[in-house]
């Protein structure tokens, strides 16, 4: 598109080929596109085509659930059977509006209006920062936000009824996560990261209460569909009512672009086994990376480009006395079948000197979310390490530019 195209953020002129310096580059939100790149390369094998008198009804020819795509039910199936991250065998599916509606039906689902009080709903700190924001938008009388899962589980509210949100690998910092409070709530596994791109695959996940997202998976963050794997038929028909009370079911448009990115996927990994290619990251450039890995295969796609991305991060702040970020351990991974470090959605970095890190690293022109939303301090920010390459080159080359122009100490 020359002359009339929107270039990206921090590019412009004719072709948008040249690079803005001056710009804010904005790392607040995990907008995942940095999958476009695989996706421009599958234009045939994902592209939809819905005609104007097609999923016009309300209603879907479900076996299951009466707003549920059939076609996507089976492919959601297929995909975790390929990626052995889920059990799925005997379990309900039911689609969302993004994860995000499902969040809100699991806490319609496990709540009562017959409770004196509202439920407490916990995370471990750092959580994710959309926990808060969602369950207390509305004041609800069914549920109520009360923070840190750890605090909660010491205090004497513990014998009270509660929802613990376990999100692992967790947003904001990666870590892989466990329910804490071990009282008689109820637990929530937010599964939105336990993908091959950034996490080793140690076991399919059997919990009662599973989230997933085509945000985090696939990329496909606009078509807004998330899914819930559940053990218990009760809780899958109450979250079914809350899909219908909440938005009257889930686009069927959306549904059938996500059937056929998903199937795509699946489509991928057909004809050959994940454990033909290893992840070789250590000699590689990005770009050469992306092309030398299968084609077809997302997960290869993903991890290849995360992996690459995380040991450039690691390199650049080796030795910064400004900045520091966790450290993981690797671990067997069982789709690729090899040792395999994380690799997380998000850096979670800390500064070392100054009080406010979102506010310094904002001085710099970067934007980041702080420490204060995910319910620690401020000295801690996080960053998306999914927007695509140029913004995340401008980052690197920013924060390396902090470190040399600070003194040390
Ligand atoms: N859970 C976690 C941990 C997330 O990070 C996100 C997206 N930021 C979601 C759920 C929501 O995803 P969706 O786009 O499907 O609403």
């Amino acid at each position: 598109c020359v002359g009339t195209c929107k270039c990206y953020e921090c590019f412009g002129g004719v072709d948008c080929s040249q690079v803005i310096h001056s710009c804010v580059i904005d790392l607040d939100h995990g907008d995942p596109t940095m999958f476009e790149e695989f996706w421009f390369r599958h234009e045939v094998s994902s592209i939809t085509v819905i005609l104007g008198y097609q999923r016009m009804s309300y209603f879907a020819q479900s076996k299951h659930v009466w707003f549920m795509e059939n076609e996507l039910e089976l492919q959601i199936r297929a995909l975790h059977e390929v990626v052995g991250n889920a059990v799925t065998e005997g379990r309900h599916i039911v689609v969302g509006t993004g994860s995000t509606q499902l969040f809100q039906a699991t806490l319609y689902a496990l709540t009562s209006p017959d409770q004196p009080k509202p439920t407490n709903i916990v995370s471990a700190a750092p959580f994710y920062s959309s926990y808060p924001a969602v369950t207390d938008y509305l004041r609800s009388a069914l549920f109520k936000w009360v923070g840190d899962a750890a605090k909660f589980s010491l205090g004497v509210e513990r014998e009270e009824p509660y929802i613990e949100m376990v999100c692992s690998p967790n947003n904001p910092d990666g870590r892989i996560q466990h329910a804490i409070v071990n009282g008689t709530g109820h637990v929530v596994h937010d599964l939105a990261y336990y993908w091959p791109h950034y996490t080793p695959i140690t076991e399919a996940a059997d919990h009662d209460i599973m989230l997933f997202t085509l945000s985090k998976s696939t990329g496909h963050a606009g078509t807004r569909i998330g899914w819930a794997i559940l053990k218990d038929e009760k809780v899958a028909k109450k979250m079914m009512k809350f899909v219908e009370l909440n938005t009257i079911g889930v686009s069927h448009d959306s549904q059938v672009r996500a059937t056929q990115i998903v199937k795509s996927v699946v489509q991928g990994y057909a004809y050959s086994s994940a454990s033909n290619l290893g992840i070789e990251t250590q000699t590689l450039s990005s770009r050469s990376l992306s092309e030398h890995v299968d084609n077809n295969k997302l997960f290869h796609f993903g991890a290849s480009v995360m992996h690459y991305r995380w040991r450039r991060l690691r390199d650049s702040l080796s030795g910064s006395s400004e900045f520091s970020i966790p450290e993981f351990q690797p671990s067997y991974c069982n789709f690729f079948q090899k040792q395999v470090n994380h690799a997380p959605a998000f850096a979670w970095l800390r500064c070392r000197k100054v009080v406010d890190c979102e506010a310094f690293l904002k001085e710099n022109r970067i934007i980041s979310r702080s420490g204060r939303h995910f319910g620690v301090g401020t000295e801690y920010v996080r960053l998306s390490m999914l927007e695509r390459n140029q913004k995340f080159e401008m980052l690197l080359s920013r924060l390396a530019r902090i470190d040399s122009s600070r003194t040390p100490d």
